[in-house]
């Protein structure tokens, strides 16, 4: 059971919608939000710096809502969770509902909505570069997915010198790991990790082959995904001591769901 603090009907007058009426005359929201936080300490001391102030995250939900415009209710409450996660560190995620009470559909309805979630997820990252500067391609792509919306690079392991795997007759290569916080959900980070990899001037030619910079996802909480594009955890990790060393330095208890193993465990038997 999270602990939760609630938002009930907030109304705020603002200018969203697709018609340029909505945009110019502006017309009624009501935003509803659950903010998933962790009690113990505040009720411990009963400070309320130590909880997250439920005034203060209406005024800025409505703010927020006014000062921008957004054409779908979808977008206006995603950015608003956004906007929340990242203003208040105490928060682990949140629910949100924009609800539509005036929408100009030409009909009764009481109103329309939409209710999305968001979170912060632990994923950690593996980061691997053979060619050229490779320190500095590690270096940049730790900065570059720091500096990315919603992410925020919280622990960082050694970088190691190791043999190339698979196919062989290339350079050393330097590796490592990263513990990313983010709420970008497991597609949109691959994305954002393949435009920091083409912004290295990653060329894909040879499957395993040489390259300035690679990136790939290896957990992330404990999602299990299988798709054509992304698999997750990443299905080669208790085979890679070059992903396996680097994680476990930083957490040597993250597990993989798919094997019921510890990192520290998989490294043991690679
Ligand atoms: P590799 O990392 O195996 O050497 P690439 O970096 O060229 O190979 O990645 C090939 C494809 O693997 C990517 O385009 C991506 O869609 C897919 N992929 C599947 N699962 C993952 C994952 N967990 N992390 C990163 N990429 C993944
Ligand atoms: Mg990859």
């Amino acid at each position: 059971m999270k602990d939760t603090i609630v938002i009930n009907n907030l109304e705020i007058f603002a200018n969203h919608g697709v018609f340029s009426e909505e945009k110019t005359l502006g017309q009624k929201f009501i935003v509803s939000a659950e903010l998933y936080t962790d009690f113990n300490k505040s009720v411990l001391t009963d400070d309320i710096s130590l909880s997250v102030d439920y005034s203060s995250v209406c005024n800025d939900i409505c703010t927020f809502m006014h000062d921008n415009t957004f054409n779908l209710i979808e977008t206006a409450a995603a950015r608003t969770a956004e906007m929340l996660l990242e203003k208040y560190p105490l928060l682990s995620g949140i629910k949100i509902e924009v609800k539509k009470p005036w929408a100009p559909i030409g009909l009764h309805v009481e109103y329309t909505s939409v209710i999305l979630e968001k979170h912060w997820h632990n994923v950690y990252i593996s980061l691997g570069s053979n060619i050229g500067d490779k320190l500095a391609y590690l270096n940049n792509a730790v900065e570059k997915l720091n500096l990315s919306d919603g992410c925020v690079v919280e622990k960082v392991s050694d970088f190691i010198i190791t043999k190339p795997y698979g196919n062989v007759g290339q350079d050393d290569f330097l590796n490592g790991a990263l513990l990313l916080k983010t709420y970008l959900d497991p597609y949109s980070l691959l994305e954002k990790l393949h435009e920091i990899e083409n912004q290295a001037n990653r060329k894909r030619t040879v499957h395993w082959g040489p390259r300035t910079l690679d990136l790939d996802i290896i957990l992330y909480d404990d999602l299990i995904i299988s798709s054509e594009t992304l698999t997750i955890p990443h299905p080669d990790m208790h085979n890679r001591r070059f992903v396996l060393e680097p994680v476990a330095q930083i957490c040597p208890y993250a597990r993989n769901p798919v094997l019921n193993k510890t990192v520290s465990e998989l490294l043991k038997s690679v």
